[in-house]
């Protein structure tokens, strides 16, 4: 086990800037996971701590070893690739035990170690198989097993679940967790999908263009997102983002569209009330949307009326689309509410639950 620390780290390939100023300093034995859309520098960020990358400016250790010039068969790390790059020839014991071959490993601790991690994975019965005779996630549990026989201090991970299919992912999601959490190997994990980064990481880095949005526990991430980025990312289906005027009046303040105006809770307001006056983003997420007559929200100050355009049921709820004067919102309601295409509706927002950004710097207020 041992910790990973970025300090002002920056990739530049040519002009283009992969990786600006990252900072990050995990905890032993923590599960990190880097997210963020194509091309925002997560996979940079990764191959330069596993070594495969050039540092174009800062410092990285992994423990309290400055790893800069460290070689990546040096920094004690196994990385699981996207494409398992398994040894096509070789069977399952063979390429789990190629790396501690190559390093000299005397031959009765390499089995000791193959047999082990082949136990945990449970794929003591597919030792003799060639890759070709595996399905993906077998395949997927040779590339886990070939990381942990090396036993090392750092898991580094890249996609690993993307070649699965949608179920077979979820199974290897829970199975990874699981075993992460067994082995207490810190491990940071690349993904560009926001759910398998909410499930698996004890803490989630979200990047764009290259730079870190936020570094936070998926909770905080999902409850105090730091900026609208982070606020349309994190969540599914996305949060809504309606522009609104921020209106003062006495003690209360109220978020105003042209077709309804909300009454803001106590905290909201005070952090709102430097913008009294101006326009903000309002933020507030679909599930935070009640239908009136089929949900717990209260009705008061928090009426929004619409026209429904979709309606996706997808068993337990149904996702509706709704024209508020133009501006579309979606809702999560009951999937039992009886909702259909072109009717009008009463929805009700959450007002515990809602959202204001700058609409300069697109930062979460309050
Ligand atoms: P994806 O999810 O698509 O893999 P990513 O977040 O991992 O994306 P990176 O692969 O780290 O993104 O790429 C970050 C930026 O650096 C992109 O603009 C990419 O085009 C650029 N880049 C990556 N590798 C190179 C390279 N070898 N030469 C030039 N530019 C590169």
């Amino acid at each position: 086990m041992a910790k990973v620390r970025l300090e002002h780290v920056w990739k530049r390939f040519g002009k283009v800037v992969a990786v600006k100023d990252f900072n990050l300093e995990t905890e032993d034995g923590e599960f990190v996971v880097f997210v963020g859309p194509s091309g925002c520098g997560k996979t940079t960020t990764l191959r330069m701590i596993a070594g495969l990358e050039e540092i174009s400016e800062g410092k990285i250790f992994i423990g309290d070893r400055l790893v800069n010039d460290v070689p990546p068969k040096d920094r004690d790390i196994a990385m699981v690739f996207q494409n398992y790059a398994l040894y096509p020839h070789m069977n399952v014991y063979e390429n789990m035990a190629f790396g501690l071959r190559l390093r000299r490993v005397p031959r009765e601790e390499i089995d000791r170690r193959v047999k082990e991690a082949a136990r945990i994975l449970k794929i003591e019965h597919l030792l003799n198989r060639k890759p070709r005779e595996l399905s993906g996630g077998q395949r997927q549990r040779v590339a886990m097993g070939r990381a942990i026989v090396r036993e090392p201090q750092v898991f580094l991970m890249d996609e690993p679940l993307s070649n699965l299919d949608a179920k077979l992912r979820v199974e290897m999601r829970a199975e990874i967790a699981k075993l992460q959490r067994r082995l207490g190997v810190t491990t940071i994990y690349v993904t560009h999908d926001q759910v398998e980064a909410m499930t698996l990481g004890h803490r989630i880095v979200v990047m764009k263009d290259g730079e870190v949005q936020q570094v936070d526990t998926p909770l905080n991430l999902y409850d105090f997102p730091a900026n609208r980025f982070v606020a349309g990312f994190i969540g599914s289906p996305a949060m809504n983002f309606i522009k609104a005027r921020v209106e003062a009046q006495g003690e209360a303040l109220y978020l105003a569209h042209p077709a309804f105006r909300i009454r803001t809770n106590a905290v909201l307001a005070q952090a709102l009330r430097p913008y009294a006056g101006k326009e903000v983003w309002m933020g507030v997420r679909p599930e935070h949307i009640g239908l009136k007559g089929w949900t717990v929200i209260p009705e008061g100050e928090n009426v929004v009326r619409g026209e429904v355009e979709v309606v996706e049921p997808l068993g337990a709820e149904t996702e509706i689309h709704v024209s508020v004067d133009g501006t579309l919102l979606t809702a999560k309601v009951d999937g039992h509410a009886p909702v259909r295409p072109g009717e009008k509706v009463e929805l009700l927002v959450d007002t515990e639950r809602l959202h204001a950004f700058d609409p300069e710097t697109e930062q979460a207020i309050g």
